[in-house]
C-alpha cells in the first residue's frame, strides 16, 4: 500500500515537473522576444541587440570602440 502511494506520488511529481517546465520554456520565450530589441549604436548608427550591446549612460553601444569615442 505504501509502495503504491510513493509510485502514485512519483508520478504526480513528473507530470507537475512536466507541465511546470513547458509553462517556463514558454515564459521564457516570451522573455527573449521582449529583450530581443535592436537599438542603433549612438556613435556608428549599426542597429545591436541590446543583450549584446554594452550599456553606458542609459544609451547602448554596438563596442567598446565607439564607446570611447
Ligand atoms: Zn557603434
Amino acid at each position: 500500500m505504501i509502495f503504491k502511494v510513493l509510485v502514485f506520488g512519483v508520478v504526480a511529481y513528473l507530470v507537475y515537473k512536466f507541465f511546470f517546465n513547458k509553462k517556463n520554456k514558454i515564459g521564457k520565450d516570451e522573455n527573449e522576444k521582449i529583450e530581443d530589441v535592436m537599438t542603433p549604436c549612438p556613435t556608428c548608427g549599426t542597429y545591436i541587440s541590446k543583450d549584446e550591446a554594452i550599456l553606458s549612460n542609459g544609451k547602448y553601444f554596438c563596442s567598446q570602440k565607439c564607446l570611447n569615442k
